[in-house]
């Protein structure tokens, strides 16, 4: 029996938290964070490393970690979310390498936080691997990679199938793209011992509180409201369900399932040693990592936008989506047929028009923001607390000068434009992977116009 939802397989690792204590009335701070994920949680780490004497309060609905970051596929990288192109438009290639940088020192400076504050999450730094198994898939990987190495990631390399496959034989194997830039992480049980490290270093984190509103210098929840000099909001994927913020960031779902513990005969067969996270390179494309317990937790786009930007049911995936997956799996690894799927749940990330990330402050209505990340926020939310706490505290640094803060961009459409842009845009791409899987050597002209016309590439 598959479990839905229930938030996240993750959490049935660690159990469900028990909320901490709701907020009431008028609460004064110098800083109030909306959200506790792990953008609201490193803002607020960081600006207590910065300045032990400011008052902060974190506003959460639920609990610290019930959004994307404590369901995730656990994979910590060094991925740009976006084009690098377009944020060398506002800047230059210089500021663009310098943000590759950052984001892969933001891979070692969460693995190397995680052990300062004793959070064991399950972390490896195994790399990243990128599998190809069709003609069209191929092309892609050796474009992406020569792509990577022009922008100075030499460590990004391109496999022969059977290096590969010596990783994770993965069938069908045409060829691999490894980098070194990543760790498998336990997702809920990194974002609830940064939740309590953060509680250490003094902030207060009340949760069951729902924000409703945001203005300068104001969070209006159900309960209360907050006054505070800064207000920086924290939200990603949920950002729509914010007066005024609907058309922001389009709440894309993504949606996980996990096997059951697979055996030590098993392993032989699909090797996976290195604990890599992996991916392939189709255009509905999929992640994947071996957790801790054994098992292959794998995730992709099932049912990608809900109508009117609605956005979460405590992780509840339809059955068809469940289905994807399972097939997903079978056909990555055949020998999997009959494995037991035990749980299955989604999440929803924020997408900006121009599927680039962004972080900010506007140091005259003290309103910040970080968000944005299209499915690359497990490393780039560390980053951008750490750029949120410079900027609070008036830094000028160099993560203040990065080409993502401050960036602007338009709304999304109204309904029903924007759901029917999704649903047409994933429909393209599922045609164009059914395409390339039998045996079309280039990449799908269907694909190339959904990338232009969703304003994705
Ligand atoms: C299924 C899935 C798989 C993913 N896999 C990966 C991956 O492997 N690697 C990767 O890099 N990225 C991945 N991502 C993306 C990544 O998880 C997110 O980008 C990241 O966790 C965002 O963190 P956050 O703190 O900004 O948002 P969230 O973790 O979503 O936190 C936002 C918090 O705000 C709270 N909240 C929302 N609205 C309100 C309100 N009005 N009032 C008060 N509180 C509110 C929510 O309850 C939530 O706890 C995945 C996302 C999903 C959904």
């Amino acid at each position: 029996m598959t479990t839905n939802g229930n938030v996240s397989f993750w959490y049935s690792d660690i159990g469900i938290p028990k909320q901490r204590a709701e907020m009431s009335g008028r609460v004064f701070a110098d800083v109030c964070i909306v959200g506790g994920g792990f953008t609201g949680l490193w803002s607020a780490y960081y600006l207590k490393k910065l300045d032990p004497s400011l008052q902060i309060v974190i506003l959460e609905q639920r609990f610290a970690g019930y959004g994307a970051s404590g369901r995730n596929g656990g994979w910590l990288f060094g991925g740009i979310a976006g084009s690098r192109h377009r944020y060398e438009q506002t800047h230059d290639r210089e500021a663009v390498l310098s943000l590759q940088r950052h984001m892969n020192d933001s891979v070692d400076e969460v693995v190397s936080i995680a052990e300062r504050e004793r959070i064991d999450a399950d972390i490896v730094k195994g790399g990243v691997l990128e599998v190809a198994y069709t003609p069209a898939q191929l092309e892609r990987l050796k474009e992406f990679v020569a792509d990577e190495q022009s922008w100075g990631e030499t460590d990004h390399v391109l496999l022969s199938a059977e290096e590969s496959i010596a990783r994770i034989n993965v069938a069908n194997t045409l060829g691999g793209a490894y980098s070194p830039h990543g760790a498998r992480i336990q997702p809920a049980k990194l974002v609830r011992g940064l939740a309590e490290a953060v509680e250490r270093a003094g902030v207060t984190i009340y949760e069951g509180t729902r924000v409703d509103q945001i203005q300068p210098r104001l969070a209006v929840a159900d309960r209360g409201q907050v006054e505070a000099e800064y207000v920086l909001r924290a939200t990603e994927g949920f950002t729509a369900g914010i007066k005024g913020l609907k058309r922001e960031w389009l709440p894309m779902n993504s949606s996980m399932i996990v096997t059951e513990p697979l055996s030590a005969s098993v392993w032989e067969l699909l090797h996976w040693g290195g604990r890599e996270t992996f991916g392939d390179m189709a255009h509905a494309y999929c992640y994947a990592q071996r957790t801790a317990d054994d098992r292959i937790a794998i995730g992709g786009r099932g049912v990608p936008y809900r109508y009117g930007s609605q956005t979460d049911n405590d992780g509840s995936t339809q059955a068809k989506t469940i289905q994807l997956l399972r097939d997903v799996v079978v056909r990555l690894f055949p020998q999997l047929a009959d494995t037991r799927i035990d749980h299955a749940w989604s999440g929803v990330l924020g997408v900006p028009r121009d599927w680039c990330s962004t972080v900010g402050l506007d140091a005259t209505t003290g309103l910040g923001w970080a968000g944005g990340y299209v499915g690359h926020g497990v490393a780039t939310t560390n980053l951008a607390g750490r750029t949120l706490a410079d900027l609070v505290t008036g830094r000028d640094t160099e993560l203040t000068r990065l080409p993502w803060v401050g960036r602007r961009v338009r709304k999304w459409e109204p309904e029903p434009l924007r759901w029917l842009g999704v649903q047409t845009m994933y429909a393209a791409y599922r045609a164009a992977d059914k395409q390339e899987s039998s045996g079309r050597a280039t990449t799908s002209a269907i694909a190339k116009l959904a990338d232009r016309v969703s304003g994705r590439h």
